[in-house]
């Protein structure tokens, strides 16, 4: 039995909660195009996101720490998963419509620049008099226009539910009806792949930390996020030591953080009385959100994590190098457009020269841009994520 389109759509209206975004009623793609016969348009937009180059870049791309520095830190791509994987549990929990939400956790990096942090402030400043950068537009710009798939239409021609939702911290979000309003917040589905995505690095970053060995547990002792976990696994396993314990704090952290958001947001949901995805987006606060209690606590993690760890001297002395010879491969292009490739310069005309270079190298992965330096200054360098590696070999 094959199950078509229009009964998968009629089992999210029964499945699903009155204000989940039902794939039904979606607002449609920019360039219109035939249904498919059995798949709903937010599957249809997963495997669109899933099958892009920018997303399988992902894996070469910096998180945190310099891709290649140690096998099992967390990549872009990796990162990318545990959001969506997050995402999944508040959505299905909420009785919200998965699939739109795990698209836009999928999605929702696609614009990230090489090098993590540093590699995002480094375009932003060589951007400044050409609109600067922010990751989020980018992501929206990577699905709409970079990415070149399909012969009728430029981008991947996304729904206009998971195009709203990666306008992450927009000031409103549009509608594509003729004549629609425009909303203080995006659907519920957007706002826990937002959410998610904090939980994710918050809990990720501490662990890849310690585990590099740039935190060190005791460090964490006057963090709520953290203490508290703690002292819970220390009561239920107290044998629990090392490496063993800190795993376990740090599962229990996701756990505790992914229930809190349930718990609040159905209460808010329920308090706010809306019956529909409409609803939510007229809704004057955003209704998936932490208890006051963890926010709180996240705030001062977040802290924690910018003094001590995202600036560290380990992460961004290795990442600055790197955007140096980022700013150099830049500057290299604007003064010989000729280098780029046949297909980035046919975007010339629409984007300008500093904004075909910028969508040019922002695309990059950390070690194309690394050889692509070499082979431009003709320098046979070693690899920043290489040199950092065996720096940090030699300390252990
Ligand atoms: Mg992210």
């Amino acid at each position: 039995m094959i199950r078509t389109r229009d009964e998968l759509e009629a089992q999210e209206r029964v499945v699903l909660a009155s204000y989940a975004q039902k794939s039904g009623d979606s607002e449609g793609r920019i360039h219109p195009e035939p249904k498919h016969p059995h798949r709903t348009d937010y599957q249809r937009d997963r495997a669109r996101v899933i099958h892009s180059r920018a997303f399988r870049r992902l894996e070469y791309k910096t998180q945190v720490f310099l891709n290649g520095t140690g096998d099992h830190l967390r990549t872009r791509l990796t990162h990318t998963f545990e959001v969506a994987n997050i995402t999944r549990t508040i959505a299905r929990a909420l009785g919200l419509n998965e699939d739109l939400a795990e698209v836009i956790a999928l999605a929702h990096d696609l614009g990230h620049p090489p090098f993590g942090h540093t590699g995002e402030e480094t375009l932003d400043e060589l951007m400044c008099d050409h609109g600067g950068f922010d990751h989020n537009e980018q992501s929206l710009r990577v699905v709409d226009v970079i990415e070149l798939r399909y012969p009728k239409f430029p981008g991947l021609n996304l729904s206009h539910e998971v195009r709203e939702g990666l306008q992450k911290h927009a000031r409103f979000y549009e509608s594509a009806k003729p004549g629609g309003k425009r909303t203080a917040h995006p659907s519920l589905e957007a706002q826990v792949a937002n959410l998610a995505d904090e939980i994710t690095y918050y809990s990720h970053d501490l662990d890849d930390g310690l585990d590099f060995k740039l935190l060190e547990p005791k460090q964490l002792a006057g963090l709520e996020a953290w203490s508290v976990t703690e002292v819970q696994v220390r009561r239920d396993f107290p044998g629990l030591k090392g490496a063993d314990l800190r795993a376990y704090v740090i599962r229990c952290l996701i756990d505790r953080q992914v229930a809190d958001v349930i718990r609040t947001s159905s209460a808010r949901i329920e308090a706010a009385g809306v019956r529909s995805a409409d609803d939510v987006r007229a809704y004057s606060r955003p209704l998936i959100a932490y208890s006051d209690s963890l926010r709180r606590a996240n705030v001062q993690l977040r802290k924690f994590l910018y003094k001590n760890l995202y600036y560290h001297p380990r992460v961004a002395g290795a990442n600055k190098a790197a955007c140096d010879m980022l700013g150099e491969v830049f500057a290299a292009y604007l003064k010989k457009p000729e280098l780029l490739g046949e297909a980035t310069a046919r975007r010339m005309d629409d984007g300008g020269l500093h904004r075909t270079v910028f969508d040019y190298v922002s695309g990059m992965t950390d070690r194309y841009l690394l050889d692509e330096h070499a082979r431009l200054f003709k320098k046979s360098r070693k690899p920043a994520a290489k040199r950092t590696a065996k720096s940090a070999r030699r300390k252990k």
